[in-house]
């Protein structure tokens, strides 16, 4: 392994540390943002500021089944972590995110926006829809195997 390859390595279990700090139940999912070696910000999935801080509802699926269903208010942990960049004097243009898992589409667009540059994830979803959006607006999309 490279340096840069230890790095990555370091940053994405950085990510996950910041995953387990997530009140979600049904997923826990950390994001962190690198810029020129340092982070600069950080998120996981929640609800945003001053609401309750579950993230899930129980309803009853097609069976009668009582289920846990994600909020709608909900922010991805790369939303978090890029909308509190947008909150600090930093700018994510140009700099890294690792994320614990593969960004959903919504995500992706926030990404493109954002001007991030290189896309890091560990674990991958199976609706790819939202890498190949990086990819195609020229974000490099790296996967970083993490053994547990
Ligand atoms: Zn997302």
């Amino acid at each position: 392994m490279n340096r840069d390859q230890q790095f990555s390595v370091a940053y994405m279990k950085c990510a996950i540390s910041i995953a387990e700090l997530s009140r979600c139940e049904r997923a826990k999912v950390g994001a962190i943002i690198v810029k020129d070696g340092n982070i600069i910000s950080m998120g996981y999935n929640g609800t945003p500021k001053g609401f309750d801080n579950s993230c899930e509802l129980e309803v009853e699926d097609e069976h009668g089944q009582l289920v846990l269903q994600t909020k709608s208010e909900v922010l991805h942990a790369e939303a978090n972590a890029i909308t509190k960049a947008a909150k600090s004097t930093y700018s994510t243009d140009g700099a890294d995110l690792f994320c614990t898992h593969s960004c959903c589409f919504q995500c992706s667009k926030l990404i493109v926006q954002a001007g991030i540059k290189r896309f890091f994830y560990s674990n991958q979803y199976r609706d790819t829809s939202g890498l190949e959006l990086l990819r195609k607006a020229g974000i490099e999309v790296i996967q970083v195997e993490i053994e547990d």
